[in-house]
């Protein structure tokens, strides 16, 4: 069977690894391209969009895909309802694996946020705020005046901070609950901003904000595609192999 695996997460990394060695199924994995260099995951890889909903469904058709495995962040919502979509027009089972949201838990003092512009409406003047949400996103801060952005860059080189007030710091992934206490001490922080992206791969800095007592502005997670989903690479893998 040839599955398609929609990649960009640790967990399709894991997924992708899980695979890699089973002769009955052929897995190719995407990503959109946003990372310069990433690391392979150990299965044939395509990368970079499809080139919109039509050449998504051609794609499909052309490589004989079997299934569809959406591991994309939670965040990608317009490729994951994009997918589903289509997977439904075609007929090509699809599933969503979807890691759990990120709830607040004793000392923690979080805010909710419908979105990166709502930041400015509970973070006040003159604080010290990591950004923890990219570069992509930036610009939806413009009415950040009078606060100082600190955003972490994993990969790219710095370049100009797009925003009158604030600066890039380098950073290499993983990073541990005593680094990111570290940081933010050095850094002065006095909110983070963050995606609620769930799992375990960045909720250091979540660790360390509670460690610390800083607010989080937290940012819900856009609407997903209706339908089932999974929380576990075991059930997504368990998945796969019942269409066998
Ligand atoms: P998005 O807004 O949902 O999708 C935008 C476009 O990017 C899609 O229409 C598609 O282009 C392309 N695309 C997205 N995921 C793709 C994939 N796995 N393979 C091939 N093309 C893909 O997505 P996004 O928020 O920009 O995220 C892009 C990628 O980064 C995703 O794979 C996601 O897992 C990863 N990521 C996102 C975030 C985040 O916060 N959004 C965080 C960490 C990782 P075409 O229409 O041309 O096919």
């Amino acid at each position: 069977m040839r599955l398609l695996l929609l990649a960009g997460t640790m967990e399709a990394r894991q997924i992708a690894a899980a695979f890699s060695s089973d002769n009955r199924i052929k897995v190719i994995a995407s990503l959109a391209g946003a990372t310069r260099t990433p690391r392979a995951l150990g299965v044939p890889t395509r990368i970079g969009g499809f080139g919109g909903r039509e050449a998504f469904a051609a794609y499909l058709e052309r490589e004989r895909i079997g299934a569809v495995l959406d591991a994309t962040h939670p965040f990608a919502a317009a490729m994951s309802h994009r997918s589903a979509d289509v997977c439904h027009e075609m007929q090509v089972p699809y599933m969503q694996f979807l890691r759990p949201a990120w709830m607040p838990g004793r000392g923690d003092h979080w805010t909710f946020l419908n979105s990166e512009e709502d930041a400015a409406r509970h973070i006040p003047e003159g604080a010290r705020v990591f950004v923890a949400t990219g570069r992509q996103t930036l610009e939806r801060y413009g009415n950040m005046h009078g606060r100082t952005l600190i955003v972490r860059l994993i990969d790219s080189v710095p370049g100009h901070f797009p925003l009158p007030e604030g600066y890039f710091l380098p950073g290499t992934p993983p990073f541990t609950v005593e680094e990111e206490v570290a940081l933010f001490r050095r850094q002065e922080i006095d909110w983070l901003v963050t995606k609620n992206a769930g799992g375990n791969a960045s909720r250091a800095k979540l660790d360390a904000a509670r460690h610390l007592g800083l607010p989080v502005a937290m940012i819900r997670r856009p609407l997903q595609p209706e339908g089932p989903k999974l929380e576990t690479i075991s059930a997504a893998l368990s998945w796969v192999r019942r269409l066998l």
